[in-house]
């Protein structure tokens, strides 16, 4: 298959085949329709295209379907058919435009839903139990009066609640405040980082501080072993906010004197998407290649204008102030619809088993020596009002195996 930048509407003018002049545009297939021409020699389609601007225009291409007929034309043009991402050459005809060249996007409309996988086998990651308990920092924010922080994070776990449970079993339950740092102790925190953007020293470690530029940073700790059965397991997640280079707000109102605001739903959203396994729909420039869960490459997201991407909440930048993350969207669900269906319900509210180690009397533990890994993903912030923020923040780090 041949692929191509994904750039927005027109990239180039070449000649058609009868010299006038061919655009390229990057589109959607919404509709197509065959038919005879009028001396019964050959089929022809009309295909009525979506544009990056949302609007929509007819192009023409030889072969297609019509009474009970296929005509296939080996020509190396993609036949168009709904739901296709393409990118066409066409020049004006008589009546539409008529297709010089086709070439396949991607996955097309296929939900580009991405779930973060395991390091060595690619396994995507996964809740065992019916629920991921959330405790939330007892200390709250200093950005928001009184305890206004605490009902928006409540909001927010309903939030993902609501929205997937129709269709899967994982459900974020709430498990009140208390005075606990993040770690991997399979309980599962949020903290609002008022101070310093940073992790906290801890016995033999030196703090360790985020990218400025981060707004979220949720860090996951799963199992990492091909070898295991519960190889991509999440046995831990917390998540940090960040109101140390952003103005951490609720309700546009926030204490904080940061230039840019990042509304504490809307960041908190996307990174609960994160918690419970999902990926960016698109790369940053450092992101390794993958694959969505059809198989389909994951675009870069400079090279993408897909709004299936670009308007999931785990779309990896945010605006200043912007809260459209504020709510899942279809391809976010799907993420987790598909992966966590309310077929398979585990039917246990309970935190991970422990790894192995002859505690605790599990018998679906691996080998004590079973690695865990552990991740952690980002969302950045642009400026008031600008562009996009420039840079991912998503890094991988490697722990150690468990002691
Ligand atoms: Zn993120």
């Amino acid at each position: 298959m041949r692929r191509a930048l994904g750039g927005l509407l027109i990239l180039a003018a070449t000649a058609g085949p009868a010299g006038a002049q061919a655009v390229w545009f990057s589109a959607e297939v919404v509709h197509t329709e065959g038919r005879w021409t009028t001396d019964g020699s050959r089929i022809v389609t009309n295909a009525t295209l979506r544009l990056a601007d949302g609007t929509s225009r007819v192009v023409s291409q030889l072969g297609g379907h019509a009474d009970g007929y296929t005509m296939v034309v080996w020509d190396d043009q993609v036949p168009l058919e709904p739901g296709l991402r393409v990118r066409v050459a066409a020049h004006a005809g008589t009546t539409t435009w008529v297709a010089d060249d086709v070439i396949l996007l991607d996955g097309g409309t296929r939900a580009p839903s991405v779930r973060t996988v395991t390091r060595k086998s690619a396994t995507p990651l996964y809740w065992a139990k019916s629920c991921s308990r959330i405790i939330r920092g007892v200390e709250g924010t200093s950005a928001v009066a009184g305890d206004g922080e605490q009902a928006t994070m409540l909001a927010a776990l309903a939030t993902w609640n609501t929205a997937v449970g129709g269709c899967s079993f994982l459900d974020l339950a709430d498990g009140g405040t208390e005075d606990r740092e993040v770690g991997k102790d399979f309980v599962n925190v949020i903290k609002i980082r008022d101070a310093r953007w940073c992790r906290p020293p801890v016995d033999g470690d030196d703090e360790r501080c985020f990218n400025a530029q981060a707004a979220g940073v949720t860090t996951v700790t799963f199992v990492d072993d091909p070898e295991d059965e519960r190889d991509g397991e999440i046995v831990d997640a917390d998540i940090e906010l960040n109101n140390v280079t952003f103005r951490l707000t609720v309700n546009g109102q926030g204490t904080g004197t940061a230039a840019c605001d990042a509304d504490l739903s809307n960041t908190l959203v996307h990174e609960l998407g994160h918690l419970l396994g999902l990926e960016h729909t698109c790369r940053g420039p450092g992101d390794p290649a993958r694959v969505d869960h059809t198989g389909a490459a994951v675009p870069l997201c400079t090279e993408t204008s897909d709004p299936v991407i670009t308007e999931a909440t785990m779309y990896p930048f945010q605006m200043c102030g912007e809260t459209k993350k504020s709510s899942p969207e279809p391809d976010d669900v799907q993420g987790i619809c598909g992966s966590h269906p309310l077929a398979d319900d585990p039917g246990a509210c309970e935190p991970p088993d422990e790894l192995g180690g002859g505690c605790c009397g599990t018998s679906r533990g691996g080998a004590s020596a079973a690695a865990l890994a552990l991740v952690v993903l980002g969302l950045v912030g642009g400026r008031r009002g600008g562009r996009r923020g420039a840079r991912l923040s998503a890094r991988l780090r490697r722990s150690a195996p468990r002691p």
